[in-house]
């Protein structure tokens, strides 16, 4: 289907969409506005965010909303705020030519009396999140009657998120005679359950893309050492001097430390996650939609319903465990025809999360190397002067002052005066990345990686895993670094407990650790000095018993009376909770400890 017209929309709505742009339908939109237009069946469709779902069930709702009735006909379900004030926007737009249509968003974490005063004045369409729906319908303010469209929007987030028992009670409320719809980007057990339930004889329609990436995103990957992994963010970012994307973390705090980070070395980028506040959350993803940040360092349950089109990249910090997510994350870009780039930045045991995203989702990962200094300084030079071509000049901002420049500028030729107006911009960046080093990972034989597949057996996870609990001999090339720590036995720290955090924060187990030394109050470790750095700035504000962790590189006065060497066999709980000066294993307090 070539055009909007043939799908059998009205003149109001093709004049409103071609304002937004909208040429020609999406493979889901072709195929669900004409059945939806004329037929009364359920259905499920598989389209996830960015396919154009909205307006594939958003236009038909509103073409087939009858104005002159006050009754809500069309309840539409939405598993977060942003989505529901996302769908409310879109359908707004949708029907700017149509006089009269209301659509009333209605979510919790705002004032109810004021929706509940929207829905009095009449809401042909509502928009609503499932929880604040429920609570709407018990205080008998939200009346269903009248529906004859319910569509789910989102429905596996939805039920992912919870919200079964409040689906149950509003599907409950809603006539017997409607059309369902439901969208979902997957299709799981639960889901099956919803349609057999609530859906009679649905229709089911999937596009190409369903349960598959976006076409039009290309994914790649980059191997580095865990510690490089904030440098490529770095390097990605620097080498697309216009990116507009998203770096997706694992938890909260590493979404915090890397846009601290970010932020600290002039990156134009913040942070969304669950500690913020619902205001802080608006103003943060107001600004990303604005483009007034470029990066925006965010947790998946934090990024949901966040709209935003035109992404250039979406970065994974971390691959999650679900290929599922994966494909969530990057079908935020490529969207609506344009092109996108998903990139995920992984150290060597990740390679099997890639094979298992492309088996499962039939795509392909292209490994790219990370940028060089040479090629990140070639592009910033470019796009500086690509920047200084196209400035808008004010003449009459800058004219009072630029006859004593020319005066001061005199003795520089052209060429010169060139050569000194990118220096002044550029040098710093030039001094950055001028030994920058190689942090790509060498690729391994493919024999290799097949073993690696394998798990525990293959060399390269054996080598890791050696590292945690028993002498490795590879250790004898490395040059260890001290670190103090100030926290010990008093506030619970044991060896395994270190080693733990350690790995958690360096995002690896395969950092060299030397001797672990606890007191009752302070505790020592040592560790590759390559990632002794990164690891005092990445633990460094954790919070242990209530008291911030601080790291910093020991003094070669603070020896401690005794240590633990990893060479040892892993330590049980507990088994190093002395005080400095009891040094015998087997003291009484680490059999109090231990029992
Ligand atoms: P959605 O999947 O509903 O989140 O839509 C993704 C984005 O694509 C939204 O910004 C829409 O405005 C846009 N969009 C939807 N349908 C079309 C279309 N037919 N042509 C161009 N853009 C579209």
């Amino acid at each position: 289907m070539d055009s909007f017209k043939e799908t059998g929309l009205n003149d109001e709505i093709l004049k409103a969409i071609g304002e937004l742009g909208f040429e020609k339908p999406t493979p889901i939109q072709a195929q669900t506005i004409p059945h939806l237009l004329e037929s009364d069946q359920d259905v499920i469709a598989f389209a996830q965010t960015g396919t154009g779902k909205t307006a594939a069930f958003g236009l038909p709702s509103v073409q087939k909303t009858d104005v002159e009735e006050r009754t809500t006909q069309t309840l539409i379900l939405s598993p977060t705020r942003e989505l529901c004030l996302q769908i409310t926007r879109d359908l707004t737009k949708y029907a700017k030519y149509v006089r009269g249509l209301a659509v009333v968003p209605v979510y919790g974490g705002a004032p109810i009396d004021v929706q509940i005063k929207a829905l009095r004045r009449g809401a042909h369409i509502v928009v609503a999140t499932p929880g604040r729906a429920k609570d709407l319908i018990q205080r008998g303010r939200l009346l269903l009657g009248d529906v004859r469209r319910l569509v789910l929007d989102e429905a596996d987030e939805m039920l992912t998120m919870g919200f079964k028992e409040e689906l149950d009670t509003i599907l409950a409320e809603t006539p017997e005679e409607k059309q369902t719809l439901l969208f979902s980007a997957t299709m799981s057990r639960d889901i099956r359950n919803i349609t057999k339930r609530y859906m009679h004889d649905p229709l089911e329609l999937a596009t190409a893309q369903k349960n598959m990436a976006a076409e039009n995103v290309t994914h790649e990957y980059y191997m580095v050492s865990a510690r490089d992994k904030y440098e490529v963010v770095k390097r990605i970012a620097d080498v697309n001097p216009t990116i507009y994307g998203i770096v997706f973390c694992r938890t909260r705090r590493e979404t915090k430390e890397i846009a601290n980070k970010l932020m600290t070395d002039g990156y134009n980028a913040d942070a969304l996650h669950g500690d913020l506040s619902q205001a802080q959350r608006d103003e943060v993803m107001g600004q990303f939609r604005k483009r007034q940040l470029q990066i925006l360092v965010a947790t998946d349950v934090a990024a949901r319903g966040l709209d935003v089109t035109d992404l250039t990249h979406i970065i994974n910090m971390t691959l999650p465990d679900d290929p599922e997510i994966y494909i969530h994350r990057s079908g935020r870009t490529g969207r609506a025809g344009k092109s996108g780039t998903s990139i995920a930045i992984i150290h060597t045991r990740e390679v099997r999360k890639i094979q298992d995203i492309e088996r499962k989702f039939k795509m392909k990962f292209n490994r790219a190397s990370v940028p060089t200094g040479k090629e990140i300084c070639t592009n910033q030079l470019y796009s500086l002067i690509d920047k200084m071509e196209k400035v808008e000049v004010d003449e009459s901002q800058i004219g009072p002052f630029l006859p004593e420049i020319y005066a001061k500028l005199e003795w520089l030729s052209r060429e010169e005066l060139i050569k000194h107006f990118v220096s002044t911009e550029f040098n710093r960046f030039l001094a950055y990345y001028k030994n920058a080093r190689d942090i790509n990972i060498a690729a391994r034989p493919s024999r290799e990686r097949g073993r690696d597949d394998r798990g525990r057996n293959s060399r390269d996870s054996r080598d890791s895993r050696d590292s945690r609990g028993s002498r490795d001999s590879r250790d004898g090339g490395v040059t260890f670094a001290r670190i103090h720590v100030n926290v010990g036995s008093k506030q619970k720290l044991t060896p395994v407990r270190l080693i733990g955090m350690i790995n958690e924060a360096l995002d690896s187990s395969s950092a060299k650790i030397g001797k672990i030394e606890i007191m009752q109050t302070v505790s020592f470790v040592e560790i590759d000095e390559a990632v002794a750095q990164n690891l005092i700035e990445m633990l460094s504000g954790w919070k242990m018993a209530g008291i911030p962790l601080k790291l910093e590189l020991a003094r070669q006065q603070d020896r401690p009376s005794r240590s633990f060497t990893r060479g040892e066999r892993p330590p049980r709980r507990g088994s190093f909770s002395g005080s400095s000066r009891s040094n015998r294993s087997g003291s009484r307090s680490d059999k109090k400890s231990r029992d």
